[in-house]
């Protein structure tokens, strides 16, 4: 069942969505050659702590972190290690807090020092699929236009569109109903309703959309070893239009807008 949100209940979420964000702005400044994930995740609980709020993902289906850091080829669910990263390295980081009965749920994918011509196209054309995906999130459409935006767009630039995980409903419930694939077919799946709050977040590989768990029961790679891209934004539908909850502008302080819009 989906659970539709009050004005009210989004505001309160947006205040979750943003000290994630802020979060990751706080992180921006961390993340450098020779900094470990696991150093950037006691920074992160830290902060959420101190903004009283709780680590969202922490404890939550036995997850023993309050962030989830997957680098190059990690798709998404890699446990933060001790191993620093690496000059052209790329490390999405998903995070999550609980604050005031609500989630909030983001992800950013980090260029560690200077990264390739190719890998740096994965991850504008994974940010630019994001924001095509969640422009879809309106009254009038349906929920597979949100999947087909960002599978249309990805693989015309012949990436792989990762399918065994997807978006979701976004509230009291880190996870609610619906799912919200990354791919999908145009005027198919439900029908989106003002008051719906979603978390977008396409994962598109550099080659085969096809990808496997580590032994860890935890981390998502892709098949072939090649890199990986991950952005999330939390959206809810006020007046019948997308209304993004969560901000990428904390970490475009200081990283400025690689991407260019
Ligand atoms: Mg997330
Ligand atoms: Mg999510």
């Amino acid at each position: 069942m989906i659970r539709y949100k009050s004005l009210e209940e989004i505001e309160i979420m947006r205040e979750s969505a943003m000290l994630v964000s802020e979060t990751l702005g706080m992180l921006a400044a961390e993340v450098k050659p020779g900094v470990s994930p696991l150093a950037l995740d006691a920074l992160a609980e830290q902060f959420i702590r101190d903004h009283n709020a709780v680590p969202g993902f922490l404890g939550l289906y036995d997850c023993p972190n309050t962030l989830l850091t997957s680098v190059n080829e990690q798709v998404v669910h890699g446990i933060p290690t001790d191993r620093p990263l690496e000059e052209g390295d790329i490390v999405s980081i998903d995070c999550g807090v609980f604050k005031n009965g609500f989630y909030g749920d983001q992800a950013f994918t980090f260029m560690v020092g200077k990264v390739s011509d190719e890998v740096f196209a994965l991850l504008k054309t994974t940010y630019e699929a994001l924001y095509l995906g969640l422009a879809e999130l309106k009254v009038g459409n349906r929920i597979g236009d949100i999947g087909n935006a960002i599978e249309t767009y990805a693989t015309s630039k012949g990436y792989g569109v990762v399918k065994e995980l997807v978006g979701h409903g976004l509230g009291q419930q880190l996870h609610e109903e619906p799912q919200v694939p990354n791919f999908g077919k145009r005027g198919k799946g439900k029908k989106i309703q003002e008051g719906l709050v979603v978390a977008i977040e396409p994962m598109i590989n550099m080659g085969t959309h096809r990808v496997k768990q580590l032994k860890d029961g935890w981390t998502i790679v892709t098949h072939d070893g090649k890199p990986s891209a991950h952005y999330e934004h939390d959206v809810a539908v006020v007046n019948g239009l997308p209304e993004i909850l969560s901000s990428f502008e904390p970490v475009f302080r200081v990283t400025g807008n690689p991407f260019g819009s």
